[in-house]
């Protein structure tokens, strides 16, 4: 592990005391729901996002796969999407093979699109009828992940569900780090996750947790989505071990993101100040700072050979990510780290 790990906030590794809540997990058979630790995690999840029941699955990556299985039917139906969301760009085609969907790519500031843009993606986008792709689904990802953490309004949520019903459309909420967005905006998950059809969130980001994610919807929508578990071999068994990572972590590792988030704007703002770094710190508002450099493999070789981890995408754009493991010195010695490979790659 680099000294300071700002690649990702999936790298984390469980506290002594996230141990200890693993270690003392009541276990029993989870496919029969026999684990209580399991299932007291999945009362808990559904509670907090506002729906009738909830799934604890291995990872987000099943959550959306799953989710938008069951909203769509193979065969020619649309999912609505922000570009470089997940299920696009880090799920290996999924939407593509597991369910046969025609995807549209939805343009919005930073991932975060306009309730006026989905509708005219919706609905002006061929002669319709019998030609068109079926519109199908809408998904929102909140925070958004490659749009550098970007918390997505409120009103302009609710404003996209109103024009998904308004066609008639189902609506998915990726909240792989939704405890961020609740923690960041102070509205609270029910209020983000409620009004879609199903939703999740991930206990291996910013929470902390090593293994599991937990998708919620109606009862009927959950009963379904545990066929698709069990067929795509999700199913577990003393699943309790790591849900009790998933429990501790709603217990003790939410509040503290906005030590993540403060973190991620000083980091933010120190970068904005050298030279050749294009960045806005005003638009860090979650654990996520995506900025670009001259020269982003050159730049991440040399943060490397000073112990410092950050990851980039493309030529220029490097992303930096904060989480329980990296404290302030981290983000000093960061900083410094990154004032030296600037100056070498400028000479
Ligand atoms: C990480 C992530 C996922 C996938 O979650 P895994 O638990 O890694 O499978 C999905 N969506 C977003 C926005 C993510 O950041």
């Amino acid at each position: 592990m680099p000294a300071v790990n700002l690649y990702s906030d999936t790298q984390t590794r469980p506290t002594p005391e996230m141990r200890a809540a693993i270690a003392a997990a009541e276990v029993g058979d989870e496919q029969l729901r026999q684990d209580p630790t399991t299932v007291a995690l999945e009362e808990r999840v559904a509670d907090l996002l506002g729906h009738e029941a909830a799934l604890f699955l291995p990872s987000g990556t099943m959550c959306n796969e799953i989710a938008i299985r069951i909203h769509i039917r193979p065969g020619g139906e649309r999912m609505f999407l922000g570009r470089a969301t997940h299920p696009l760009i880090a799920e290996a085609g999924g939407p593509a093979q597991l369910s046969g969907a025609v995807i549209t790519e939805v343009d919005g500031e930073a991932g975060m699109f306009e309730p006026a843009t989905l509708d005219a993606a919706i609905g002006g986008s061929g002669p319709g009828g019998r030609y068109a792709p079926r519109p199908r689904l809408v998904c929102v990802e909140q925070t958004t992940n490659m749009g550098g953490g970007r918390v997505w309004p409120l009103d302009r949520v609710r404003g996209v569900l109103d024009v998904a019903r308004s066609h008639g459309l189902d609506t998915h909420l990726d909240g792989a780090r939704l405890m961020n967005a609740v923690v960041a905006s102070g509205v609270d998950a029910a209020s983000w996750a409620g009004g879609f059809d199903s939703a999740w969130l991930d206990f291996t980001k910013g929470l902390g947790a090593p293994v599991g994610a937990c998708l919620a919807g109606s009862a009927a929508f959950i009963e379904e989505a545990w066929r698709w578990k069990q067929m795509m071999g999700g199913a577990m068994r003393q699943s309790g071990i790591v849900a009790a990572a998933g429990l501790y972590a709603l217990d003790h590792h939410v509040e503290r993101l906005a030590d993540d988030h403060a973190r991620a704007r000083r980091l933010a703002e120190g970068l904005a100040e050298l030279p050749g770094v294009a960045l806005d710190p005003a638009t860090v508002e979650s654990n996520i700072v995506i900025f670009d450099v001259p020269d982003a493999p050159a730049f991440c070789a040399a943060l490397a050979e000073q112990d410092v981890a950050m990851s980039h995408f493309g030529p220029t754009r490097v992303r930096a990510v904060t989480h329980l493991d990296v404290d302030d010195d981290g983000i000093d010695r960061a900083l410094a780290a990154a004032t030296r490979a600037l100056g070498a790659a400028t000479v």
